[in-house]
Formats: structure tokens, C-alpha cells, sequence
């Protein structure tokens, strides 16, 4: 019998995946968790009942909301990554000569199965890596702590889910209060063409940052295959990297970067509110 995952992402829209096996279904105190083998994408990590993460394009996320903000920033030491439980973002952190690098996700659940089910996604091990099970926005509103950069890869900001309030306007505002003078904060957005109006929504909620924008890059399994990123800045272009990778990568590179920046013309449209 053949076995296939249909995620809904918005009315009207299916994208399937042909299952070899289900790996884990349950329940955590924030949301539901599934991991499934699939045919085309390998292990693939499903939170809420939407996509977060496969064995097979997974790099093309990560590499591109990791780097452009690092490879911009000149010195960057101190990193401050929100959510990120299955491991890959710090992955691709700890490949730059930083110090340390603060994980701050509020559910256990995924840090632990993603640890037993997709080894080769995190870094768990390195002494860098400082992981703390939290909810970020508090951990943000408590804590004194400056970062060179703060990656945002949290779930969508699903109206009354649990990553909701990391999408705010004062939110934002205290990311901005603890990032250095050069500081960047990089965040996944939605689907520019699913979700118009909560992209711009984010992209206007960033105005504290006296420099904002937007680049994309593909992810096969995201809804609708092109995903979005926004990167607030203090003081640096984030469209112009200063340095350059010294180790592999299959996904960025300070060609990738610049182009990304790059926007068709309905994207900038939308951003202008025309
Ligand atoms: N790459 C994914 C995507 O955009 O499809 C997201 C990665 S997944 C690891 C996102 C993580 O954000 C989850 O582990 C979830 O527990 C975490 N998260 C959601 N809300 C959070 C909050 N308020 N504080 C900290 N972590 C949160």
C-alpha cells in the first residue's frame, strides 16, 4: 500500500510526500511533532503539520539564512539563535570562527528527536554551542546579553501558535536592544506569493532598523518552493558580504548572496504597497 503526507498550507494548496516510514508522531506541550522517511527528501521533521526540515534540501535553508548576515558582519563573536531545535543553523554558525553561540528553543521534544533522528543536521558537540529550552521572547526580554548577529529560525507566526509573538513589532524592538552597533537580525519570513500581506506586515515591522532587506532563495518542500528572508541591520549593507566562505558549501556563495538580493518585480511591488 502506498503511504503519502499532504501538507496544507493555505486553503486550496496540497503539497504530498511519498512515505517510506513513519519514524515518530506525538505530542509536546507546544505543538505536535512528526518525522517521516520519505521517498524524494529523506528523513523530513513536520511540526504543527508543516514542513520544517528534510535530509535533502535542508542545506539550501540553512546555508542562505545563516550566511549572507555572517559573511556581512566583520567580526562576528557572539550569535543569538531563536528557536532553531533541529540543530542545522547552528550547524552552519560554527563553521565561522565565532565564540559562542546561544540556542534558545522552547521545545525540548524537537532538540531531543532531532538529535536521535537527524545526527548529521546539528553540532551538538561543540563547545561553542550554549542551548538553553526557552521561550525566546522571554529569554529576550531578560536577558543583558549583546549579539553580533541573532538568527530568527523559528516556526511561521501561525495566528495563536507558539512562535506567534516572535513575530512582533516588540519583539523586534527588544532584538534590536541587544544587538552591537554592527549588529544584523536575520529572519525566515512566509511565501511572497502565498502570503503577501503577512510579509510585508514583517518587513514594515522592522523599521527600528535603520537599514531593511529582503532576499529569497529556494527551498523545495516550503510552500510554493521560494522562501524569503529579512535581514534588519544596524549599520552594514546586508547585500554586501565582507568575507568569504573557507570551508564547502552547496548553496551560498558571495554570488548567490549579492543576486538574492535581487527581487522580481511583483516582490518589490508588494514591498512598496503598490
Ligand atoms: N526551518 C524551519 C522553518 O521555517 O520551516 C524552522 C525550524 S524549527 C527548528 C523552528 C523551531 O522554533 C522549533 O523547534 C520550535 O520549537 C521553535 N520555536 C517556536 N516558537 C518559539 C519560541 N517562542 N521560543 C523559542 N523557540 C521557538
Amino acid at each position: 500500500m502506498e503511504l503519502w503526507y499532504f501538507q496544507s498550507y493555505i486553503e486550496n494548496y496540497q503539497m504530498g510526500l511519498k512515505v517510506k516510514e513513519t519514524l515518530f508522531c506525538g505530542k509536546t506541550r507546544f505543538q505536535e511533532i512528526a518525522i517521516l522517511d520519505t521517498f524524494l527528501y529523506g528523513k523530513t521533521l513536520i511540526l504543527d503539520g508543516i514542513v520544517q526540515t528534510t535530509e535533502k534540501d535542508e542545506f539550501m535553508y540553512h546555508e542562505m539564512l545563516v550566511h549572507p548576515a555572517m559573511f556581512v558582519h566583520p567580526n562576528p563573536r557572539k550569535i543569538f539563535i531563536i528557536g532553531g531545535g533541529d540543530g542545522g543553523a547552528s550547524r552552519e554558525v560554527l563553521k565561522h570562527p565565532v565564540e559562542e553561540v546561544h540556542l534558545v528553543d522552547i521545545d525540548e521534544g524537537v532538540i531531543e528527536l532531532c538529535r536521535r533522528y537527524f545526527p548529521q543536521l546539528g553540532n551538538w558537540e561543540d563547545p561553542r554551542l550554549k542551548v538553553l529550552v526557552e521561550d525566546a521572547a522571554r529569554f529576550i526580554k531578560e536577558s543583558d546579553q549583546v549579539f553580533d548577529v541573532i538568527i530568527m529560525d523559528s516556526t511561521d507566526p501561525i495566528p495563536r501558535g507558539v512562535a506567534e509573538p516572535l513575530f512582533s513589532k516588540e519583539f523586534f524592538q527588544q532584538v534590536f536592544e541587544h544587538l552591537s552597533p554592527e549588529g544584523l537580525f536575520v529572519s525566515q519570513i512566509e511565501p511572497p506569493f502565498f502570503e503577501p500581506e503577512r510579509v510585508r506586515k514583517l518587513w514594515e515591522n522592522l523599521d527600528m532598523f535603520p537599514i531593511v532587506k529582503v532576499y529569497w532563495g529556494l527551498v523545495p518542500t516550503y510552500p510554493g518552493g521560494v522562501w524569503t528572508y529579512v535581514v534588519g541591520s544596524k549599520s552594514l549593507d546586508p547585500q554586501k558580504p565582507l568575507r568569504k566562505p573557507d570551508f564547502p558549501t552547496r548553496y551560498y556563495s558571495p554570488e548567490v548572496h549579492q543576486a538574492a538580493f535581487t527581487l522580481p518585480v511583483f516582490f518589490k511591488q508588494l514591498l512598496e504597497g503598490k
